[in-house]
């Protein structure tokens, strides 16, 4: 499930300069809370908000981290969870259920059934494997599951729609197994669909293969938008801006936003341990977008078909593993 672009803001650095000069002390405390490492004992909970002891959680992670800092390496922020690898087992076994229920939806999904069907189909599944559908209840989200069609951009919720020949859908599926998050999505094409619309699902995979395909420490965030960008608008479509990718694993949506568009060597760094989505929202039209009344269902500002494919990586050593593949 997409993320809504927070705010950047890029005054930040040029206000704790001002406020350094008249108050030292209130830059310390802000750097405090950025880096909580001076403050946490190892017996208290972890910053990360797992539940665990601090020494039994982030503390070898974060003592690593600051000695990289110290040997003058770029490192994540430090609001980037970096798992664990008691996490990553964790997120790894969710993102195989939500593999899984994509997979069951596969065979089923065709003309005549609703947009309803396919809630009710992710419910059981997700719940018959003691999982939980992170969507459901999230900020007030009714459904299971996203169901975008055609100019839907993301967020569709399910409803009495029947699905015709020829509809793209996007189905969007977040698994909470043992409190670890899976979040994944693909394109349907409902019976036989246009040249088009085939060749807008196909290009957006592309996209977010050639996104994945950027992966590996050293590499930037700015290096993953741009591999999107650039072969999205070699085709002659556009890239949404106003949904994002993010990290993800402990929380639904955390730090970092991953845009799909941007700059090569621009960015956060990439290490290893980072959990996120890459998950383009490539349109045939424009890229701009407009939220229905329902206060969730976004769709193209002009009609235009959109398609999205989504996967949850890790980063790796030697590059990437795509967790929901
Ligand atoms: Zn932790």
């Amino acid at each position: 499930m997409a993320a809504a672009v927070r705010p950047v803001i890029n005054s930040q650095a040029g206000w704790n300069w001002l406020v350094f000069l008249l108050f030292p002390a209130r830059v310390i405390m802000n750097d405090e809370r950025r880096y909580p490492l001076q403050k946490l004992s190892r017996n208290d909970l972890c910053w990360c908000g797992s539940g665990k002891k601090y020494k039994h959680c982030h503390l070898r992670l974060d003592q690593e981290q600051e000695r990289a800092k110290r040997r003058g390496e770029t490192v994540p922020e430090r609001r980037v969870i970096l798992k664990t690898p008691e996490q990553i087992a964790g997120i790894r076994e969710s993102c195989r259920l939500t593999k899984a229920i994509l997979d069951m939806l596969e065979t089923r999904v065709e003309p005549d059934i609703t947009t309803e069907q396919i809630d009710r189909w992710v419910h059981e599944m997700t719940v018959e494997n003691g999982a939980i559908p992170a969507p459901l209840n999230y900020r007030g989200y009714p459904k299971s599951v996203c169901t975008s069609l055609n100019e839907v951009v993301c967020h569709g919720i399910p409803g009495p729609r029947v699905l015709k020949e020829g509809d793209i859908l996007n189905i969007d599926v977040t698994s909470i197994l043992n409190g670890y998050y899976g979040d994944s999505s693909r394109m349907f094409l409902v019976g036989e669909v246009s040249e088009a619309a085939r060749k807008l699902v196909d290009v957006t995979y592309e996209c977010m293969m050639l996104g994945i395909e950027q992966v590996k420490p050293g590499n930037r965030l700015g290096d993953i938008g741009h591999a999107i960008q650039r072969h999205a608008e070699s085709r002659g479509y556009s890239v949404v801006r106003a949904f994002v990718g993010h990290g993800t694993g402990i929380h639904f949506h955390e730090p970092p936003d991953v845009h799909h568009y941007g700059q090569p060597g621009t960015g956060m760094p990439l290490a290893p341990n980072m959990v996120f989505t890459i998950e383009p929202m490539i349109n045939a039209g424009g890229y701009a977008v407009r939220v229905l009344p329902d206060g969730w269902t976004a769709v193209t500002a002009d009609g235009s078909l959109s398609a999205q494919w989504e996967h949850t990586i890790l980063v790796t050593e030697e590059g990437v593993e795509i967790l929901t593949a």
